[in-house]
């Protein structure tokens, strides 16, 4: 049977969305709504992959479908996640140029899906490598997962940290590979809003453990913990803790692991979970001021024995600031508030830097000396945008990054583009998108950015979090894209790419300064147990200058100034464009198909509303009016000389000259196919 064309493209949909005839937002929908209804989550504009979550496992990402993309060129085939690793990786090889595959999407759109998915397309193709060295990439994955990974009403396995692989290839077979991690969540190892979980590994440990294990940490099921039940029941739907910590485990196995460094792990988890539940009674003393005692001692016991610690310094660090006045030790005691910070601060630590060692133990496996001498094929899975009911400073870190690597899109698609047009004296008409830079100014510009006066605010010891505010509203009050509040409340509002999201300043001070106070860091380089100790040592040396107390022999300072996490974060997301910049991108756009993670249901405005903010009208239109085929004269002339039929080329005549005579020859119905530029001539 034959079908009209048409009738099968409004069926099935358009593969390619840069071939659709008639061209505007409810077209786009209807294309992908179409194929969605279809079971095809893949459509393309040109290059770019559009990904639509289908909340559901297809099986369609099996060794067959490797094999079939593999080597094909993109758009030989139906849309698929595959045909872009598999073009990346061709690409990679054949002009030895260094790849990035950049995924974006809010949260839960399948970033992290895609991302395991080009990895084990990656391990698949890579048959002549070592088959140690792949298994131990890809095995870093479910390690980083359980670590860096929760349950927030967004996505039942968000990514918490941004993460940029770089898989090193020799000769087509992987070598190696480095993982670069950006900013952990912290606030949630301490609290969790409701319906929202912990890290996984917390409530995957306790599921598997038996219970002579768990007798051996001194633990009991997750709901008697503070730090994972304050989100209520905390089982997930579909997802299998203890499974899962099979596979995490197996994965430290397959990572060298050694039994020490297993036990530590575990030994620095229950710790964290005793830590949440120490609690303080409150005592009046001579001065009417009021300070704390521990509650009970089962925790500080058990803490003690587990990071062995001393006893004494652990309640003393709970309860006591210590200062240093002329060589002496000089105890200030904690008011409640005080103590709980305190005590908070010690488990964040804790947590964020063994989530730090587990990357620097993975990355000291897979990835080996002289990798510059390797081509690499790099793939960028962050945090995707985010809008809670009260955004925070995590929040507003996680949307500066994501709003970074739209403009790095925009970059990319349209100014690079059109740049290119316009200097080959190309005739063009403008395309219009949303630049996004004003917002990156406004948050992170020097002097005045929101990023900037907020590190200003952090170095000065009177600053508040109200302080903080103030400035911004006297800055920014004036700028579109910056909102106040209409009662005076602690927030302010900025209009995102993706968005206008309100952001709740209480905090940000604090959460910005990321104050690893001196004593948690010399409280744990105590430790008798060596991986702890060397853990924070190296943190000291780091962060910490080592001032040698006369008195005990071991006191240490901050350094005047250290590092804020907004600043520290800002150069890390510069230094990652730096990197993409240089390498070839490859785009997969991933969407949201409905708000209540349910699948196979296609919302029409929420995705709408993502395809107007990803810009996808304007790359569909640029892509479609554009000129993607660029080919230097000389190559042009090698190749389609022929078609001039051996007519002689007087010596004297220009190479673009020869080439327009050369697009002559195919009529006056292909003129409006081509241009000749200005300068593809060396
Ligand atoms: P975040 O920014 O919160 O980390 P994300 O974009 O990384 O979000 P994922 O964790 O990749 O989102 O996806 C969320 C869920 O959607 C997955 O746990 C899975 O259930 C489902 N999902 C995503 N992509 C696919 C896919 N290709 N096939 C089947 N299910 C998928
Ligand atoms: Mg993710």
């Amino acid at each position: 049977m034959v079908v009209p064309q048409e009738r099968k493209d409004s069926e099935q949909g358009i593969e390619d969305m840069i071939n659709l005839s008639d061209l505007n937002e409810q077209s786009i929908l209807n294309n992908i709504k179409a194929r969605y209804a279809r079971e095809l989550i893949y459509t393309y504009t040109g290059s770019i992959l559009v990904a639509v979550n289908p909340y559901r496992m297809y099986n369609i990402y099996g060794l067959d479908m490797v094999k079939r993309y593999e080597g094909r060129t993109l758009g030989s085939l139906p849309p698929h996640i595959f045909a872009i690793a598999s073009t990346s990786y061709t690409k990679m090889m054949k002009a030895t140029e260094n790849q990035v595959i950049v995924i974006s999407g809010e949260s839960g759109a399948g970033k992290t899906e895609s991302t395991k998915l080009v990895m084990q397309y990656l391990a698949a193709v890579n048959k002549s490598g070592n088959n140690l060295i792949t298994e131990q990439i890809v095995e870093s994955n479910p390690l980083l997962e359980s670590f860096g990974n929760a349950k927030t009403i967004r996505n039942d396995n968000s990514s918490r940290f941004g993460k940029y692989i770089e898989v090193f290839f020799k000769k087509g077979s992987m070598v190696g590979a480095r993982t670069q991690e950006y900013l952990l969540e912290k606030s949630r190892i301490v609290n969790q809003a409701s319906d929202e979980r912990n890290y996984h590994v917390f409530y995957e440990m306790l599921d598997a453990m038996s219970d002579a294990e768990k007798a051996k940490y001194g633990l009991q099921p997750a709901s008697k913990y503070f730090y994972l039940n304050q989100g209520g029941n905390s089982a997930i739907a579909g997802r299998d803790d203890a499974e899962n910590f099979r596979k995490m485990t197996q994965a430290m196995d397959v990572l060298n692991f050694n039994k020490q460094e297993r036990e530590t792990v575990f030994r620095i988890l229950s710790s964290v979970l005793h830590i949440g539940n120490i609690y303080f009674k409150e005592i009046s003393n001579e001065n009417n001021d009021n300070t704390v005692e521990l509650g009970s001692d089962a925790e500080i016991k058990w803490i003690s024995h587990l990071l062995q610690l001393s006893e004494d310094w652990l309640k003393q660090s709970l309860t006591s600031k210590v200062t240093e006045a002329r060589g002496d030790r000089v105890y200030t005691a904690y008011n409640l508030d005080q103590a709980l910070d305190a005590r908070d601060a010690i488990a964040k630590a804790l947590y964020s830097r063994l989530f730090t060692w587990m990357v620097e133990k993975i990355n000291s496996t897979t990835c080996h000396a002289e990798r510059e001498k390797y081509t690499s094929l790099a793939v960028l899975d962050i945090f995707g945008f985010e809008d809670f009911s009260v955004n925070s400073f995590e929040q507003l870190c996680i949307n500066y990054a994501n709003e970074t690597l739209q403009y790095f899109f925009n970059q990319h698609i349209f100014r690079l583009e059109q740049q290119e047009y316009t200097k080959e004296k190309i005739r063009w008409n403008h395309i219009d998108f949303i630049d996004n830079k004003p917002t990156i100014d406004l948050i992170s510009t020097k002097p005045a950015g929101i990023l900037h006066l907020l590190d200003d605010e952090s170095n000065f010891p009177q600053a508040s979090d109200q302080s903080f505010l103030e400035k911004c509203h006297y800055h920014h009050g004036s700028n579109p894209l910056y909102g106040k509040p209409r009662m005076s409340g602690m927030e302010f509002s900025i209009s995102h790419y993706a968005g206008h999201i309100k952001y709740d300043v209480t905090h940000f001070i604090e959460k910005n300064k990321d104050t690893l106070r001196s004593h948690v860091i010399e409280l744990m380089c105590e430790s008798k147990n060596q991986m702890i100790s060397q853990m924070f040592k190296d943190m000291r040396d780091r962060l910490i200058t080592k001032t040698l107390s006369k008195t005990t022999g071991r006191y240490i300072t901050l350094k005047p100034k250290t590092a804020t996490v907004a600043a520290s974060f800002g150069e890390s997301l510069l230094s990652l464009i730096d990197t993409m910049t240089r390498c070839n991108p490859y785009f997969i756009r991933c969407i949201k198909p409905n708000t209540t993670k349910t699948a196979m249901h296609f919302d029409e405005s929420v995705i709408l509303q993502q395809l107007r903010y990803t810009g996808m009208m304007e790359t569909i239109r640029i892509r479609k009016m554009g000129y993607p085929i660029r080919v230097k004269f000389p190559h042009f002339i090698e190749r389609y000389r022929c078609l001039l039929l051996g007519a002689k080329i007087p010596a004297r005549e220009l190479p673009n000259e020869v080439c327009a005579k050369i697009l002559v020859t195919q009529g006056p119905t292909q003129a409006d196919q081509y241009q000749i530029g200005a300068t593809k001539d060396e």
